[in-house]
């Protein structure tokens, strides 16, 4: 992470992009920083404006133009917190965001804006969510968020999962990470060790929103994950001029089934301040599954899922 991209000129010099398309398009000092890991920008094409990994991570002047309907906390966060970090939403599982670090930005993010210093990544903040979790006897099951938890150590998650093992009613880990992805090599043996030698059930949902995220460096982390016993999901987010188009899905489906993992959900974008220029209508969202029904496996066509503040579950459009 300490090598990573954190200046847009720079990333655009690197990938050899037209100066003209980026003094006219690219935001050189945005409010929400750049950060590119190298191992990520490896996988995107040179020359190549409209690259689907770049779009993902280039901060642009769009961002700035404030569109109604577009906020800070799109989804409810807020109003779910039940401790400093630890959200609840559904029934029967719980949020823990464990940390605001990322190993990568993405400009679509809908926790731009989400208050990470009000839950700083330590000890203090946690024993209070542990103790909210304790008295919540119809927990079965935890997810580690973020930001992304495994920028954490394996010292302190291995510390982390087993305070979380002892508390009986909980009984299964999710960790919803995107760094199998952009630093593959996160996949250490040390987190194998804590993540499958615990009495926890574990679950990883890492985040692909394109097949050519998916190198052979992606394969080898998340074949090692698939033997040590841990489920593997994906998530995906629908966005304009990134994925929203049938062959960009299926390309996707098919590679991440070809490595073991399920296609979980593909989300519409969270209506977060600076990102609606990625977003992509339900109608459109519904008639691109339906005609990946058509082209896939039943169990490589992700759910379309949209969150609305306060419901119930995440509502599934298809
Ligand atoms: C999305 C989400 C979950 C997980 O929902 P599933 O449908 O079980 O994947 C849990 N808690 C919160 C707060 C969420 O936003
Ligand atoms: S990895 Fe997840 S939490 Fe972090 S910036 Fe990307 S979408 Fe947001």
């Amino acid at each position: 992470m300490s090598r990573a991209i954190r200046n847009p000129a720079q990333l655009c010099q690197r990938l050899e992009l037209p100066p003209e398309w980026v003094d006219s398009s690219v935001d050189t000092s945005p409010s929400f920083s750049l950060f590119a890991p190298l191992e990520f920008v490896s996988r995107m094409k040179k020359g190549d404006c409209h690259d689907p990994l770049l779009l993902q991570v280039l901060p642009k002047l769009e961002e700035n133009q404030l569109v109604p309907g577009f906020t800070a906390d799109p989804v409810g966060d807020q109003q779910a917190t039940l401790a400093p970090g630890l959200i609840q939403k559904y029934r029967g599982r719980a949020l823990l965001v464990t940390s605001g670090a990322c190993a990568v930005h993405c400009r679509y993010c809908f926790r731009r804006e989400f208050p990470y210093q009000q839950s700083p990544p330590q000890w203090s903040t946690w024993e209070t969510a542990l103790e909210q979790l304790w008295a919540a006897p119809d927990v079965e099951e935890l997810i580690l968020s973020g930001g992304d938890p495994l920028t954490l150590s394996d010292d302190t998650l291995s510390e982390l999962v087993l305070r979380l093992a002892e508390i009986p009613h909980l009984k299964r880990l999710r960790l919803h990470t995107r760094l199998p992805i952009v630093i593959p090599q996160r996949v250490t043996d040390d987190m194998l060790t804590w993540l499958t030698r615990t009495r926890l059930t574990p679950i990883v949902v890492i985040h692909a929103n394109h097949g050519n995220e998916l190198d052979e460096f992606v394969a080898v982390a998340v074949t090692r994950l698939r033997r040590a016993g841990v489920t593997l999901l994906n998530q995906s987010v629908l966005m304009q001029g990134i994925n929203d188009d049938v062959e960009s899905l299926t390309a996707l489906s098919e590679s991440l089934i070809n490595i073991g993992v399920i296609p979980y959900y593909l989300h519409l974008l969270d209506r977060a301040t600076g990102t609606h220029a990625f977003e992509v209508g339900a109608a459109t969202g519904i008639q691109l599954l339906g005609e990946l029904r058509n082209r896939l496996p039943g169990y490589a066509v992700p759910r379309l899922a949209v969150e609305t503040a306060g419901g119930a579950s995440k509502e599934i459009l298809f």
